[in-house]
C-alpha cells in the first residue's frame, strides 16, 4: 500500500486527546490501522499529551468519581457498551504498531465492528444512479454524516465545500480532486477552506469511509436542490 495523503497535525492531536467525535475518530482509527507513518506520529502526539498532563496541577475529585463513571457505563444500552468496548480495544491495539487490515478484504478492523469483514455484504441505498451510501450508527451534533459512500467509475460528486472538517478514507478504487489523487489507504483531511469535486478515476467502484461534522456547502444550484435527497 502506497499511502500519499495523511492526517494533518491538528486532527492527530484531537484524536490522541480524545476530543473528536466518535464518527471522526472511527475514520482516524481506520487510517492508523493502515498507515505506519501516521501510527508513529500518533505515538509522538500521545507522548506530547502525556508530558502536558504531567505538567498540570492535579485537581481534586470526589470520593465517588469512579463510582459515577462506572454507573454511566452501566447505564449504556448493552449493544452500545459492547461497541464502545470493542472500539476502545481496537484503538488501543492500533497503537501497538500492527497492521489491522483484515486478510482478503478491504475493511480495516475498527470498521469491521460495524459492517463485518467484507465490503461485499453491505446494504446500499441509492442516491442517484452510480452513487450509493450506507450510514453508520453515529449521531453527529451539527448535522454531519458518518457513512460509507460507493461511487461508480467516471462519476463525480457535485462541487462542494465544508462548514467544518471532512475526513474521507479510501477503501477501494480511487478518485481525483483539486487536492490530488487518492488511492486505497489515503485520507483526505479537509477543512472549511477547501472546495472540491471528487471524480472517480478507477475501473472499479470507489468505496470511501466519510465523516463530516456539519452539512456540506454545495456551490451549484443543482447541488442545493438535491442536497436534501443526498443526506449530506
Ligand atoms: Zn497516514
Amino acid at each position: 500500500m502506497n499511502i500519499k495523503h495523511h492526517l494533518d497535525e491538528a486532527t492527530l492531536m484531537s484524536y490522541t486527546a480524545g476530543s473528536m467525535s466518535q464518527a471522526m475518530a472511527l475514520v482516524v482509527a481506520c487510517h492508523l490501522s493502515m498507515c505506519t507513518a501516521c501510527r508513529e506520529r500518533a505515538h509522538e502526539s500521545e507522548a506530547i499529551g502525556g508530558m502536558l498532563l504531567d505538567s498540570l496541577k492535579p485537581a481534586p475529585v470526589g470520593d465517588d468519581a469512579l463510582a459515577q463513571v462506572l454507573a454511566c457505563i452501566d447505564g449504556l444500552p448493552e449493544a452500545e457498551a459492547e461497541a464502545l468496548d470493542a472500539s476502545y480495544k481496537d484503538t488501543q491495539s492500533c497503537s501497538e504498531n500492527k497492521s489491522h487490515l483484515n486478510i482478503g478484504s478491504s475493511v480495516p478492523s475498527p470498521l469491521s465492528i460495524y459492517i463485518g469483514s467484507s465490503l461485499d455484504h453491505i446494504e446500499w441505498t441509492r442516491i442517484v444512479p452510480g452513487v450509493h451510501y450506507h450510514d453508520l450508527p453515529f449521531k453527529t451534533e451539527r448535522g454531519g454524516v458518518s457513512r460509507l459512500l460507493r461511487i461508480a467509475p467516471g462519476k463525480a460528486m457535485l462541487p462542494h465545500s465544508h462548514d467544518g472538517n471532512e475526513l474521507t478514507l479510501i477503501l477501494c478504487g480511487s478518485f481525483t480532486d483539486e487536492v490530488g489523487r487518492f488511492t486505497v489507504g489515503d485520507i483526505a483531511d479537509l477543512d472549511n477552506e477547501i472546495q472540491h469535486q471528487p471524480l472517480v478515476d478507477s475501473n472499479e467502484d470507489c468505496i470511501c469511509l466519510i465523516a463530516t461534522d456539519a452539512p456540506l456547502k454545495f456551490s451549484t444550484l443543482l447541488g442545493k436542490i438535491v442536497q436534501p435527497m443526498t443526506g449530506f
